[in-house]
């Protein structure tokens, strides 16, 4: 993290697409937001998902980018869920130092049931099953997976539950998606996604106040903990649930004004923005390789008129292949 630090007011707004840093001294909180523009539009544009589904896309993209540029070294990070409902599969991941890429896979005739039916809620489009978040170091390090139950709560809900038991951090996410409908310089109608996020955590310097046991009297090991919540944190979390989706998605409302109005009673210093581009890391190399791996009739079974066509789910690009080049592997 930069050390510069500067106080709010005194500065130039980050702007879309940029996630910021920032801490809360007297609340012991520190955290991240961010407001997503451009790259939202890119990356949902691209896919032309149904509105539903783009809507549970962004919080998981919003999620990614909030968690994923913390990452302290190299890496990737991914937020994944897996669902036996219409939208059966979210994959959103953040490789350092800035990219991020994001795709979501559903089955049209479920979907279209479900948006007859008006469940749309995302319990609804997800089902049951689980949300992984991955860390993945490279360098043949084994990766990290955290698992939480798609339990019929929302990206958000889920996101402090695996904090608070995973991670044992009190935390607090919200995530906000909305479709602005306005007009260009001509006059034509036009349509964007914006999103925004934040998540905010109690990491108080004294780690027993992370919690703060009432231990009753006593002699020896004998005593009863009363988990109660420390004071500042109780503050924080309040302040953060006050948070309207509006003020998270609004173009004119500028992250670090959501911040001040939040937490400026209490001393807020935001950081140096991190970037985030909508970038994908697949290569013509990396398919080929895994090309390489199929066995002779696999490849004739991918091939039409000698051609083996793969198209990326993430960034949609198509790299063709001539079958010959593999057959004789
Ligand atoms: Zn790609």
């Amino acid at each position: 993290m930069a050390e510069a630090t500067v106080v709010l007011n005194d500065l130039d707004f980050a702007g879309d697409d940029r996630v910021v840093p920032f801490q809360v001294e007297g609340l012991d909180v520190r955290g991240r937001a961010v407001q997503l523009g451009p790259l939202l539009n890119a990356i949902l544009g691209r896919h032309e998902y149904p509105a539903p589904v783009a809507r549970l896309l962004a919080e998981a993209i919003v999620l990614t980018a909030l968690l994923g540029t913390s990452l302290k070294f190299d890496g990737k990070f991914t937020v994944q869920t897996k669902g036996d409902g219409p939208v059966d599969l979210l994959v959103a991941d953040f490789s350092t130092p800035d990219a991020l890429r994001a795709y979501a896979r559903y089955d049209e005739e479920a979907l279209a049931e479900a948006i007859e039916e008006d469940r749309t809620f995302p319990p609804d489009l997800l089902g049951n099953g689980v949300l992984a978040f991955t860390i993945d170091q490279g360098r043949g390090m084994q990766p990290y997976q955290g698992i939480v139950p798609l339990d019929g709560s929302s990206l958000e809900e889920i996101a402090d539950v695996y904090f608070r038991q995973s991670e044992q951090i009190p935390t607090r996410v919200r995530l906000g998606v909305a479709e602005l409908f306005d007009r260009d310089a001509e006059g034509r109608p036009r349509h964007n996604w914006r999103a925004g996020g934040l998540v905010a955590q109690f990491l108080p310097q004294a780690p027993e106040r992370m919690r703060q046991p009432d231990l009753h009297g006593g002699d020896g090991d004998e005593r009863e903990l009363d988990f109660t919540e420390d004071d500042a944190w109780t503050e924080a979390r309040t302040l953060v649930e006050t948070i309207d989706t509006d003020e998270l998605t609004d173009p004119q409302v500028p992250i670090e004004r959501l911040l001040f109005r939040l937490f400026h009673e209490r001393g807020v210093r935001v950081y140096e923005p991190q970037t985030v581009y909508d970038r994908c890391s697949c290569s013509r190399e990396k398919i080929k390789s895994v090309l390489n791996g199929f066995t002779a009739e696999e490849i004739e079974a991918s091939q039409e008129d000698g051609h083996i066509a793969v198209t990326c789910e993430f960034c949609s690009t198509t790299y063709r292949y001539e079958a010959a080049e593999f057959a004789e592997a």
